[in-house]
């Protein structure tokens, strides 16, 4: 039997201001800070994860940081262009009440027969949120949003490819999607049992320019398997269709393996266990910073090391 991906599991992205990114994503939006931890290949610098009360796959959105304006990234083609969440249908209006009050510009249209309000964050990253009739996921309550207006998980990834075939043909083959539908340049295809939080729409763009790693843009899209049993049957599953991938990697909230699809972007496998709360209790998510094993011992100059962070 093939195992196939089942959604989305996370989506990291890079950041230049960590304090306005937190204000953004955990004040303004909402999210919860789920995990407060460090680059595991540079305990100099802040991992943040923000997601729904636990950290549920495909709730789960995480920022490296990258000060100043030298490292600023390009949006473009090879890349995952937009972060995309799911909302109640009559919350658009609340969203875009906020974003107004807030200051922040935000238009409105329609896409695949759905509402959606687009905007940026503090780093020109493009976010939507889309009205979402049929999404039983809850969200975070916890912070200044109402629960009926919370923002209940990612909506769907965005790919943008200058040749979507081998893209497409990845995604329908060895992943196990479905295509959903297409609607000019963009086609949106399904994972497991598809709904929201298990989309991805491929939009074809051989004019894009090519993206360029830095803050403002996406680093990988991290998709979903339940366990390490279907991570490794993936990994072989992959390179039987001749993509390399590299070895299992510990994350200590999940374990992954990544790989580049054809179109460029950087894909990452990671399994839904063993989740947020292996390393401290559901109620204190995110509040205490919390290192890797391998950094334990220097934790004291780790902490010292870090700048200031102030979050709920
Ligand atoms: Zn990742």
């Amino acid at each position: 039997m093939h195992s196939h991906v089942s959604g989305i599991h996370h989506v990291t992205a890079i950041a230049s201001d960590l304090q306005a990114n937190v204000d953004f994503y955990t004040g303004l939006l909402g999210l919860r800070l789920v995990k407060r931890t460090v680059n595991f290949d540079d305990p100099s610098a802040y991992h943040l994860y923000y997601g729904d009360g636990t950290g549920t796959p495909g709730s789960i959105v995480t920022f490296f940081y990258w000060p100043g304006f030298a490292s600023r990234g390009r949006i473009g083609s090879g890349q995952s262009t937009a972060l995309t969440f799911s909302a109640a249908p009559d919350s658009l209006a609340f969203w875009e009440a906020r974003l107004a009050q807030h200051g922040i510009p935000a238009k409105r249209l329609a896409r695949f027969g759905e509402d959606v309000l687009r905007f940026a964050d503090p780093d020109r990253m493009p976010i939507e949120i889309v009205a979402v009739a049929n999404d039983d996921r809850s969200g975070w309550a916890g912070g200044e949003i109402p629960r009926e207006h919370a923002l209940r998980g990612l909506h769907t990834a965005e790919l943008t490819v200058r040749d979507a075939a081998p893209t497409e043909h990845l995604l329908t083959t060895t992943m196990g999607l479905r295509l959903v539908r297409r609607e000019e340049h963009r086609a949106r295809f399904e994972a497991g049992p598809g709904g929201s939080g298990r989309y991805v729409d491929v939009i074809a763009n051989a004019d894009a320019p090519r993206g360029l790693g830095g803050a403002g843009t996406i680093h990988h899209l991290a998709w979903r398997v339940a366990d390490d049993e279907a991570e490794l049957a993936m990994q072989s599953t992959l390179a039987a269709a001749g993509f390399a991938t590299s070895p299992v990697m510990d994350r200590d909230y999940f374990r992954s393996i990544y790989y580049r699809e054809r179109g460029g972007v950087l894909f990452e496998i990671a399994t839904d266990v063993p989740g947020f709360s292996i390393d401290e209790p559901v109620d204190s998510l995110g509040r205490e910073l919390q290192l890797p094993k391998q950094f334990r011992h220097a934790r004291a100059a780790i902490e010292a090391a870090l700048p200031p962070l102030r979050a709920a």
